[in-house]
């Protein structure tokens, strides 16, 4: 593409989308634009993008709905679009929107803008661990294609950093979570985070997820195992268990630092006292 060339694409619906994508397909699709204009996640303003294409316009790509067994969030939607829907949405996705930038960045910042967004620690950005302990589902286009793929694999593949993918759709499936915790570990932008959420009933705990997510996600379904379906209060031993196997989750996990490691171990440690 010609260095002094820039070209801003406004498509007004999927099928311009793709037309306009076809004719310049270096250009980057753009939601609210704040990551990019901060240049936060292209680290400086040479590798701003030569084209953009809008999403803004594009009707498809907006909106929440909700059916029986699942809440569709179309990317185009706002951070404070799924906030204002307070507890029709999942206790935990709401602790970590709330945790992102400022309410003026959430009125500008999409949904799927913010789930591709890069920064230059390679640090995921803040609603992906909750949205895998939620077991959500992303919709990505190409002209002909599209396809389902969880936000962990997501999270885990090259596909992250595919440009040439369009995200249309996250898909929550619906359940009775009532319970959620939720830890962020320092204060920039991307910070290492911790969440937990479960179905705790007056006796015991139903179900419980527990994700990190930092520049990789990081779960533990047999530490999970351990409390899951056990009665309340948690033993001593039980709880011992359950931390000596995220101590034991750690050990090949070298892209978390010593001291969040012991951080999110006390964090652990403090929330099954409090449910106990
Ligand atoms: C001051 C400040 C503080 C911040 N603090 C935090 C924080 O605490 N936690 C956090 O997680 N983030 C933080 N961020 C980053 C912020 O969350 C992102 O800037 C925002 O979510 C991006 O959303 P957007 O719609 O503006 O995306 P854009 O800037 O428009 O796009 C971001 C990236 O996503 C791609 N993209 C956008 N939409 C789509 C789509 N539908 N399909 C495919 N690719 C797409 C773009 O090509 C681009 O690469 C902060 C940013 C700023 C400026």
């Amino acid at each position: 593409m010609d260095e002094n060339f820039r070209e801003a694409l406004l498509p007004s619906n999927l099928d311009e989308l793709w037309t306009m994508w076809n004719r310049f397909p270096e250009a980057r699709p753009v939601g609210g634009s704040s990551n990019i204009v901060s240049n936060y996640g292209y680290g400086d303003s040479l590798s701003y993008p030569d084209s953009i294409i809008s999403l803004a316009s594009i009707q498809e790509l907006q909106g929440i709905t909700r059916s029986e067994r699942y809440i569709d969030i179309g990317a185009m939607t706002n951070l404070n679009q799924i906030l204002a829907l307070g507890k029709a949405i999942p206790e935990i996705l709401l602790l970590s929107l709330n945790n992102i930038a400022s309410p003026q960045l959430r009125n500008i910042a999409t949904i799927g803008g913010n789930i591709n967004s890069t920064n230059p620690k390679g640090i995921l950005p803040g609603t992906i661990a909750a949205l895998s302990s939620l077991d959500a589902l992303l919709e990505f286009h190409s002209p002909k294609t599209s396809r389902w793929i969880s936000v962990s694999r997501f999270a885990a593949s090259d596909f992250r950093l595919d440009a040439t993918k369009l995200l249309s759709k996250v898909r929550i499936p619906i359940a009775q979570w009532n319970y959620a915790s939720y830890k962020r570990f320092d204060l920039s932008y991307y910070p290492e985070i911790i969440v937990m959420t479960g179905i705790i009933t007056k006796t015991s705990i139903a179900k419980i997820k527990i994700v990190y997510s930092g520049t990789e996600l990081l779960q533990s379904k047999a530490a999970e195992s351990i409390i899951e379906g056990k009665n309340l209060p948690l033993e001593t031993r039980t709880i011992k268990h359950f931390i000596d196997e995220w101590k034991e989750n750690f050990e090949n996990a070298n892209f978390i630092r010593p001291l969040i490691k012991s951080q999110i171990l006390s964090f652990l440690e403090t929330e099954l006292n409090k449910l106990t």
